[in-house]
């Protein structure tokens, strides 16, 4: 039996990355993981091979409008083998790199599914470890509707969607959610027809409603088709396909799809079964999130819990940000995550970047407010590299202090990054706005969006 002062359940970017930073506060720690390779839904079937599909999809797409740059690129052809071979060589390449890191760091690497039979102690497979504290960072899974069974052949789940062997000549996706957006963008590209249908009348949930249209806008120009405020009721199996029954919500009328895949990406649901948490007595929310407290600690002493199997926005990002916080009140040093500055991004084309209120959440809560816009069309870099799609929409309190900011257009989520810092630095739209910002570039548009708040935008 090895005893450690830290156990780290699951290896995705929660918890490899709280295991390393608590090896560098100087605990003894090990990391365990049940998949073949560590890096977690993230690296392995999240994060990275979406964004490896997207910029190769996107490159395809791209050598198809250069006409407008007087460039003429010959007949194209597409070998979607080695395209997916490239997705998975950085897939690879990058969970590698994570054993590397857990080498360099002195993390044990134990191989096998792990469940906690007492506070202290983990058990994987015939072997038992005790552990001064565990920390489960267990992730999440692709939630299905009830009635919907996924096999990853003909209705897909974003596992299967990322490990097409060819392009679907008609996927349909259900949920205009991120995820949905991003893999039906890929096979749009790649040349499948693709609708998305949402239960909503709106696309991406929780993301500015202004800025949620422009992007339904732009995607729609790019190829997407949308059938907004349907519910899938059933997907039927037949020889030529799948037939799918929607309910047009609200007005009692169905109507029918024929398609020959369907993705559903309605969203992702924790991953705690075969933790022992029942036996143990760890409080879940009705949702099957571990609920925790400030410290991330659960119901039981000992036992804490980070990442997507925790309520809270379900991204990478925010899962390193719970486990360093975590580990490093463990070792008696300040942590503390402003889940009010995380940034979501949307990495379709264009990009969709969002942090803090939307305009919708300070109506609903009366907060007054006001209001900066500034449309791409209208800055000189989106004009050369013709990226106008989009704008900048920032919101501030009557004293400019920004309340939230949301960005469509190209490289949205770098633009986001600036407007990340100025909130977290309590600044002003004056005070963004005051700063030099490099001419011909996007980023001007975000200066412009703080002047227009103001009343004072230039170029608008
Ligand atoms: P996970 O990454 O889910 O890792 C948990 C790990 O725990 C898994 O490897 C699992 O095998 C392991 N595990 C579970 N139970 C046990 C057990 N009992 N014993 C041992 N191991 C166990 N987020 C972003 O921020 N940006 C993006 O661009 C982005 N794109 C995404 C695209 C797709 C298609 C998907 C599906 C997700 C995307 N996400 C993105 C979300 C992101 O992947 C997750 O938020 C993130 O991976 C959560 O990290 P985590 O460490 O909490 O859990």
């Amino acid at each position: 039996m090895s005893a450690y002062d830290l156990i780290v359940i699951g290896a995705g970017p929660g918890g490899y990355v709280a295991a390393i930073r608590a090896a560098q506060l100087g605990m003894k720690v090990a990391c365990v993981e049940g998949r073949g390779s560590l890096g977690g839904t993230c690296l392995n079937v999240g994060c990275i091979p979406s964004k490896a599909l997207l910029t190769s999809s996107g490159k395809y797409a791209e050598l198809s409008h250069l006409s407008a740059h007087g460039i003429s690129a010959g007949e194209v052809s597409l070998d979607l083998g080695a395209l997916m071979a490239r997705k998975d060589k950085i897939v690879g390449d990058l969970t590698k790199g994570i054993a590397f890191l857990f080498k360099k760091n002195g993390v044990d690497h134990i191989e096998g599914w792990a469940s906690i039979p007492a506070p202290g102690q983990v058990q994987v497979g015939e072997d038992s470890y005790t552990a001064k504290n565990i920390l489960i960072a267990t992730g999440s899974e692709p939630a299905t509707l009830p009635g919907v069974e996924i096999d990853e052949v003909d209705v897909l789940s974003s596992t299967g969607a990322l490990a097409l062997e060819a392009a679907p000549e008609h996927l349909v996706v259900i949920g205009a959610g991120v995820i949905g957006l991003e893999l039906g963008q890929v096979w749009s590209r790649l040349g499948s027809k693709v609708t998305v249908v949402e239960y909503l009348d709106r696309i991406l949930p929780g993301i500015d409603g202004e800025i949620a249209k422009l992007s339904q806008r732009a995607l729609s120009k790019r190829g997407l088709k949308f059938q907004l405020g349907r519910a899938l009721k059933t997907i039927e199996k037949g020889e030529n396909g799948l037939t799918l029954t929607l309910d047009r919500v609200g007005k009692d009328k169905e109507e029918q799809i024929q398609t020959d895949k369907v993705l559903v990406a309605i969203g992702r649901r924790p991953v705690t079964k075969g933790l022992g948490l029942e036996k143990l007595g760890v409080t879940v929310t009705a949702r099957g999130f571990i609920e925790v407290g400030g410290d991330f600690q659960t119901s039981v002493p000992g036992i804490y819990a980070i990442g997507d199997c925790v309520p809270g926005p379900m991204l990478a990002h925010k899962a390193e940000e719970d486990g360093i916080a975590c580990v490093e009140m463990l070792a008696g040093e300040a942590g503390h995550v402003d889940y009010n500055l995380v940034p979501g991004v949307v990495y379709t084309d264009p990009e969709v970047a969002s942090v803090g209120a939307t305009e919708e959440a300070l109506k609903e809560a009366g907060t007054e407010y006001i209001c900066g816009n500034f449309t791409f069309m209208a800055n000189s870099r989106a004009r050369a590299s013709g990226e106008t799609d989009g704008a900048v929409k920032v919101l501030a309190d009557p004293a400019g202090k920004l309340l939230g900011a949301h960005i469509c257009g190209a490289h949205a989520g770098d633009l986001i990054a600036e407007l990340v810092l100025a909130m977290a630095k309590g600044a002003t739209v004056a005070e963004v706005a005051a700063a030099c910002h490099a001419h011909p570039s996007m980023a001007e548009a975000v200066k412009e969006a703080c002047l227009d708040a103001m009343g004072r935008a230039i170029h608008a």
